[in-house]
């Protein structure tokens, strides 16, 4: 897109924007997979775990089906049991709750930080039960939770510690890359995602041979040797194909990380200067850790979110609630919002977000158009709302 044309309208996303300078190389590796007759597993997959085991540092990376299925291989990986509980956010997206349940095991929703949107690490050690067997930190929007109190935590309380980096690829804590913090990693290639495929994908990391190996065995039926079965697995595995894709997207990573990272960069001044911080409330980038902005998410304090994102749409701009309705309020888990605690910040959060277009392909036309809009519809004169924060 030319900087010369006027904008009318910014998507929240634009996957085929960003694939396009890779269009002939993907096409050509779809080809070349389709013409090999290897379709599950082989060469393609290979390459992708080395890769992301190198750029994750870890020793393993173990290619599934999707970011959902490496969370339900990871507790399946720990022996979850039946009523064992397992500590995480209610501000996520379900998956990361559904893996507890799947398995019998019991969710205990923590509150969050109301600054980084994780979970709160000063309010989990009063969830800590004779039950409790893992905690799940979700790295949400890019960032990474507070790992040192919870690796603090989960030592001394003998948990394991599984994260949840759907979001958060190349996102660092204290120059740790995340999945290879805790003791597995499970990510997602979902199209939306900072390493997006193209159908669902996911992936776990892990320093743990042991692990490692019973990962390898669970997402393959349990079965080794062929026919023979040691555990009642999924059949959860990369295609091939999305191997192959996602091989030629690799090298990209760095750069569209960077490109969010000054989108995200420019959204901050420009909201300074546009003097528009009594108004809303930018994402916050703690100094220990690289922000990687899956999302970049702001707060619209005063009950006027809705109105802000409508007012948005309506100038065909992109604005989503991530996430509307927390865990602990969904109809599916009425059982387990046991009211432990009550999750005030979550419930706010979800009142107050917004996520506005940082995907890498955005060009400065349309950010600006972006910050125009928003200055326009929450203090300029034709806005009938009010000044909160
Ligand atoms: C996307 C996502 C998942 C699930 O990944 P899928 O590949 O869509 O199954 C899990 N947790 C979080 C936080 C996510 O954003």
């Amino acid at each position: 897109m030319s900087g010369n044309n006027e904008v009318t309208s910014v998507p929240l996303l634009d996957v085929v924007r960003d694939n396009q300078p890779l269009n002939e190389a993907l096409v050509e590796a779809a080809a070349r997979v389709i013409r090999s007759g290897q379709y599950v597993g082989g060469p393609d997959v290979q390459a992708l775990e080395q890769s992301v085991a190198g750029f994750c540092e870890t020793r393993y990376a173990i290619g599934c089906a999707s970011g959902s299925d490496a969370l339900l291989l990871a507790l399946m990986a720990i022996d979850l049991q039946p009523g064992d509980e397992v500590l995480l956010p209610s501000f996520t997206f379900f998956a990361t709750a559904s893996c507890v349940t799947r398995l019998g095991g019991v969710p205990v929703f923590v509150d969050i930080d109301p600054l980084t949107f994780n979970i709160d690490v000063a309010q989990i050690e009063s969830q800590i039960t004779s039950r409790t067997r893992a905690i799940i930190p979700v790295h949400l929007f890019g960032q990474c939770a507070g790992m040192g109190d919870i690796l603090d935590i989960a030592t001394m309380n003998s948990i394991r510690v599984i994260e949840d980096c759907a979001q958060s690829i190349g996102a660092t804590w204290c120059g740790r890359q995340s999945g290879g913090i805790g003791d597995i990693g499970c990510f997602s290639f979902y199209p939306t995602k900072n390493f997006g495929g193209f159908g669902d994908g996911g992936v776990m990391t892990t320093n743990d041979a042991d692990l490692a190996d019973r990962i390898r065995l669970l997402a393959n039926h349990g079965m080794r040797p062929r026919y023979y079965h040691q555990a009642v697995g999924l059949n959860s595995r990369l295609d091939s194909i999305q191997a192959a894709l996602l091989n030629v997207k690799f090298p990209k990573l760095g750069e569209w990380t960077v490109a969010r990272q000054a989108n995200a960069a420019f959204y901050q001044k420009a909201f300074t200067e546009a003097g528009l911080g009594g108004f809303l409330k930018a994402p916050v980038a703690e100094p220990e850790c690289a922000h990687v902005w899956n999302q970049f998410t702001i707060r619209i304090p005063g009950g006027q979110r809705d109105a802000v994102r409508q007012k948005l749409n309506e100038a065909r701009i992109g604005a989503e609630i991530y996430y509307p309705v927390p865990l602990h309020k969904q109809s599916c888990f009425s059982e387990f919002n046991t009211n432990r605690t009550t999750l005030v910040e979550t419930e706010r959060a979800s009142n107050e977000v917004l996520s506005l277009p940082i995907f890498p392909g955005l060009n400065t036309a349309e950010l600006e158009y972006v910050v125009d809009r928003l200055q326009m519809i929450l203090c300029g004169r034709e806005s009938s709302l009010r000044r909160v924060a």
